[in-house]
């Protein structure tokens, strides 16, 4: 540790650390647009300038390491107003339309631009006339927007993986841009929806189905069935101001039906169904040492990678749709036919914590009668605003309870929120299926945590099962070559895109949050704890589901239900 003078006192700071580190270490704010904690630094917004003695410029304190002779000064009226002129130049051709903007209210610009007191449009720019890009199921593009501050290019590369933005040409003509200027829907893009949930303003938001999920409501003729899955109840707190984490399924509930929603449910039954059928599908590979390692396929923005980027790897994938699929199928015909209804009568919404779910519900797979099985798709922040639109006051409410027939009555479909869950879950069901005995400790706690990767090795009456839990897509790719190289063997691995799994998906409340995505993984495995019934094979809902429809779990009639299938894809990269 060495000692610096910030605003006339000494401070502890670490030796080689930026100054904007340093601050944020010792409680000095010090505004930034282009910067977040696990990027590279770049210094283009220059929002954290700083004054350092001996420096004739400012200084920007991302990209500087502190010195142990270093004066700083952090709110000086010459970096006060540096900061200030810098805002009314990225406001001199924004479109300035915050109040029909999605991010009104929770844009950093414009939080920046009342903190630093911005009153006047004292420059003058021309407007920029970019189209918006609504090409993308899941994510939108307003590049008018866009203050060029390329966390958007940085998370997508450094974080993601992919690479589908990049900045293109110079000067006054500098834009953000994917491969060829195509559309998003052309590009390498996955749909992952980290760029959305890391973009300071309105110019990457959600593509939103409100008016045709109100149309929906306001016709007599239709019935409305909404599902959410594990990972909105305990992130959609933090919308409306609860602690981050709190699990309001109850309170969730009663808003639902309060909008006009007429069924409720949770995906979580779904998710039991879908772990019975990956055990049943893993244990068959296990006999017959075919398509191992069983990479798992819940992810849609992993099922996008592999077909686009990685298509040897589609054998290996698990041929089961994703637990909101496989209760979207249910709801347009098992709960349909016991209402006695038509099916297109029925129109099924999802709350999901994933963008990627809105572009996997439009899979050619995912169609009954020519109708989606999942009609709509609603991010947990999209809902948050749906319920504020229908003036609801959400602290006001009373729990209630969903609706029967997938009642969730397992921990292990909750698990499936949590990197690593997946895995546990299905090791409980894989173990009861192979050894004829439960397994004696099903809490997995070395698939538990935050770590990038995590693994396990259980015991098996024909040798051990070996799962590997992966998050991250880099984390996943590096893992997967030494797979291929001979390195790791493993007979399963779970792969999440989003870092920490779904809890953490790009559709949940904006800022991203550490300590909140850690307070909602904490919920999730307190629901395990709590839960008497702890594995998928023994939810009565879900079994009643085979009794009545699917026979058995990997039966001819559950694979014609819930099949997924993969196909590779051409995209620019
Ligand atoms: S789209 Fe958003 S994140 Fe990307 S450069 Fe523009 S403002 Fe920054
Ligand atoms: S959604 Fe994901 S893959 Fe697509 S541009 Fe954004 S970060 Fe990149």
């Amino acid at each position: 540790m060495i000692k610096i003078e910030v605003n006339k006192k000494m401070i502890s700071v670490e030796r080689g650390e930026t100054i904007l580190s340093a601050l944020k270490n010792n409680g000095i704010k010090v505004p930034t647009l282009c910067s977040m904690s696990e990027l590279s630094p770049t210094g283009a917004c220059r929002m954290c300038v700083v004054e350092v003695e001996g420096y004739d410029n400012l200084v920007p304190a991302c990209s500087f390491r502190v010195e142990e002779w270093m004066k700083i000064r952090t709110h000086s009226a010459r970096v006060l107003n540096a900061r200030k002129t810098n805002v009314e130049l990225l406001l001199s051709n924004h479109p300035d339309d915050c109040l029909y903007c999605e991010r009104n209210g929770n844009c950093e610009l414009q939080k920046l631009s009342e903190d630093l007191n911005v009153r006047n449009r004292t420059i003058q720019g021309q407007k920029c006339n970019f189209k918006l890009d609504t090409s993308s199921k899941g994510i939108v593009r307003d590049p008018a927007k866009c203050i060029l501050c390329g966390r958007c290019v940085r998370v997508c590369e450094e974080i993601v993986g992919v690479a589908a933005f990049d900045f293109e040409r110079r000067g006054e003509q500098l834009r953000i841009a994917t491969a060829l200027s195509e559309p998003l829907a052309f590009s390498s893009c996955i749909e992952c929806g980290m760029c959305v949930i890391s973009c300071p303003t309105g110019a990457l938001i959600d593509h939103t189905q409100f008016q045709e999920i109100d149309t929906s409501l306001d016709d007599p003729e239709i019935i409305v069935a909404i599902q959410y899955t594990p990972e909105v109840v305990v992130s959609i707190a933090e919308e409306f101001g609860f602690r981050p984490g709190t699990e309001l399924k109850g309170i969730l509930n009663s808003a639902l039906r309060k909008i006009g929603f007429d069924y409720i449910f949770e995906t979580s039954c779904g998710g039991d169904v879908y772990v019975m059928e990956q055990a049943a599908e893993l244990a068959t590979r296990l006999k017959r040492s075919e398509k191992i390692p069983m990479i798992t396929s819940r992810c849609a923005a992993w099922v996008n990678y592999v077909e686009a980027f990685r298509p040897e790897l589609m054998s290996n994938l698990v041929p089961v749709r994703s637990p909101h699929q496989i209760t979207g199928k249910l709801i347009k015909t098992w709960f349909t036919s016991k209402l006695k209804t038509k099916k297109h009568r029925i129109h099924s919404v999802l709350i999901t914590n994933c963008t990627a779910a809105k572009q996997e519900a439009t899979r050619p797979d995912y169609y009954t009668d020519h109708t989606q099985d999942v009609d709509f798709v609603l991010t947990t922040r999209e809902m948050a605003r749906l319920i504020r639109l229908n003036g609801i006051d959400f602290q006001e409410l009373e729990p209630e309870p969903a609706d029967g027939p997938f009642h969730a009555v397992s921990s292990a479909g909750k698990l499936l929120a949590t990197c690593g869950g997946e895995a546990e879950a299905t090791l409980r069901t894989v173990y009861r299926e192979m050894n004829k005995k439960e397994l004696q400790d099903a809490r997995l706690s070395k698939l538990r945590g935050h770590r990038d990767v995590k693994e396990v090795t259980i015991p098996s009456q024909k040798g051990e099962i070996r799962v590997a839990a992966v998050s991250g897509l880099k984390s996943a790719l590096s893992l997967l070559d030494e797979v291929v190289s001979g390195k790791r063997h493993y007979d399963m691995i779970e792969v999440m895109v989003c870092k920490d799994g779904c809890i953490n998906g790009g559709g949940q409340p904006i800022p991203p949050s550490q300590p909140a995505v850690k307070a909602r993984t904490r919920n999730i495995y307190e629901m395990d704890k709590n839960e008497s019934v702890k594995s998928a094979h023994k939810n009565k809902a879900a079994l009643k589901i085979y009794e009545e429809l699917a026979r058995s779990p990997g039966s001819d009639e559950s694979r014609e239900l819930f099949l997924a299938s993969f196909e590779h894809k051409k995209v620019l990269k």
